[in-house]
């Protein structure tokens, strides 16, 4: 098996329970995870093994939650980039990261004595952007075709099996050449939570904190349509900002109800346009 099946949450302290709403995303990438999970099934049918999963959706959506859940529950060591660290001024930086990334999953397996390594490649588009599109194009097509070269090299039979996670909010703007099969041949959408899933989101961000008898979470989900679950958890903690200046000893309605307000105005000023 990749790793043994197991909702432990010792490597990265998430699990699936941490992640509000996105039902159909968890369910996509459990089905995928048990996938390979089950190597010798999987071999035994003759099925080509999975080695890299792509997430897309807006920001603050859980993307990186769910990889993480995705390493608790494979029972795989954890390791992280972003596409732009890949990026320098120097020519072959980023392939020589890509090298690196892979090599220290190996050895933190390893020395963990685990059989399996997430890699979770945050902004992949800043790599895999449409080749040929950036201005300095070489570095960055350079990068890119070792990250495409280290994943063609995955074998099941490794002693450390590693699944590549990457996740964007501009899947338009990735080149095709990611998707191929034996790639990033699974896509799971990660939207914007819903009503249900905002209340969801909500009541893991609100477990430890007090709430006054009259707060209702179920109201509050209704009045963030748009919110995403950073800005859900942004909204939870303001509120309880807002208690502790005004010496409350649990968190009200209208500590939530300015909080929304901050979280939007706050959004607002995000997206005015850079002079
Ligand atoms: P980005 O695209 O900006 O990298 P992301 O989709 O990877 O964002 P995360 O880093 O997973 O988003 O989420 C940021 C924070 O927002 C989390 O640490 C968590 O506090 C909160 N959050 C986001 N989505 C959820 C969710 N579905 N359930 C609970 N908390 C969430």
């Amino acid at each position: 098996t990749l790793g043994g099946q197991n909702l432990s949450r010792s490597e990265s302290g998430i699990g699936f329970d941490d992640i509000g709403g996105q039902e159909v995303a968890k369910r996509e990438l459990l089905e995928a995870l048990d996938f390979v999970c089950d190597v010798n099934r999987t071999k035994a049918l003759g099925i080509r093994p999975l080695k890299g999963i792509l997430l897309t959706g807006p920001p603050g959506t859980g993307k990186t939650l769910l990889a993480k859940a995705a390493s608790s529950y494979t029972d795989s060591v954890f390791v992280a980039a972003s596409g732009s660290e890949f990026i320098e001024m120097y020519a072959g930086v980023g392939a020589q990261r890509v090298r690196q990334l892979f090599t220290k999953a190996r050895q933190l397996a390893a020395r963990a004595g685990k059989q399996s390594a997430i890699i979770f490649v945050d902004e992949i588009e800043v790599i895999a952007g449409q080749r040929g599109s950036h201005s300095s194009h070489l570095e960055y097509d350079q990068t890119l075709n070792q990250l495409l070269v280290e994943m063609d090299g995955l074998k099941p039979n490794e002693a450390v099996k590693i699944l590549v996670i990457a996740a964007t909010n501009r899947a338009d703007l990735l080149d095709p050449a990611i998707l191929r099969p034996g790639r990033f041949d699974r896509q799971v959408k990660v939207d914007l939570p819903d009503r249900e899933g905002r209340l969801h989101i909500l009541k893991i961000h609100a477990k430890d904190k007090p709430l006054a008898d009259e707060v209702s979470l179920e109201e509050i989900a209704k009045d963030t349509f748009g919110f995403s679950g950073a800005h859900l958890e942004s909204l939870v903690n303001e509120a309880a900002i807002l208690a502790f200046r005004k010496e409350r000893t649990a968190i009200g309605m209208e500590e939530f109800r300015e909080s929304i307000d901050k979280v939007m105005m706050g959004e607002k000023l995000e997206r005015r346009p850079q002079p």
